[in-house]
């Protein structure tokens, strides 16, 4: 294997003590029909590829996706793939060409987690409708365990003003929920219809009647 481009590098890792120890994680278990279940797996801890990172996940809220997931009404891509795509964590490793965040930043991992960057959907603006695109808890293992590894490029930063546990339901919810208001248009004074009342709904209510800045 040859070495990286000095370019490439990126800081030293600081520790790989943190591969030394197990990882937990809650995967996808039984087969469609059956009940559904999630199975508490031990499993060696997830090591970020070029331009990825590890997160120590400290926090990660639950979509209806993952339910969908857990009762294989949404065919897992993988055999006992993990679920949790609104996890709230810490990166703790970048990997060797990965330079957008530093050891110690709280980022956050969302449902979409690839896209092609060429087709049609993605040079719109509209990555979210990418064909090729690939998804946290789906296609890879998400947030429902100790770590969990992500592409830096869709990674988000959090904001100091919210907690862990506050900013994790916006990463899918609050996401989709923000998109839809957006999308709405509501003039001021308007009048906004919400069908379904759901995770994304409740974020979205709060900041419809919010004040704007
Ligand atoms: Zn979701
Ligand atoms: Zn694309």
């Amino acid at each position: 294997m040859s070495a990286l481009p000095e370019q490439t590098l990126g800081r030293p890792t600081p520790s790989l003590s943190v591969f030394d120890e197990a990882d937990h994680a809650w995967a996808v278990s039984g087969t469609p029909g059956s009940i559904a279940r999630l199975s508490r797996v031990e499993r060696p801890v997830p090591h970020p590829g070029l331009r990825e990172v590890l997160v120590r996940v400290t926090a990660c809220g639950v979509c209806r996706t993952d339910l969908h997931l857990a009762e294989h009404e949404l065919a897992p891509r993988r055999p006992s793939v993990v679920p949790g795509h609104e996890a709230v964590g810490e990166v703790v490793v970048r990997g060797p060409a990965a330079h957008r965040f530093d050891v110690g930043d709280r980022v956050g991992v969302a449902w979409l987690r690839h896209t092609c960057g060429a087709c049609t959907a993605c040079r719109r603006g509209r990555e979210n409708l990418c064909p090729r695109s690939t998804y946290t808890g789906w296609d890879a293992d998400g947030g429902f365990a100790e770590h969990v590894v992500v592409p830096e490029a869709f990674a988000y930063r959090i904001p100091d003003a919210f907690g862990d546990a506050e900013a994790a339901p916006l990463l899918c919810s609050g996401i989709i929920g923000y998109r839809a208001l957006r999308r709405a248009a509501v003039p001021p004074g308007g009048r906004l219809g919400i069908y379904g009342f759901g995770a994304s709904a409740h974020v979205t209510a709060q900041l419809a009647v919010a004040p704007k800045p």
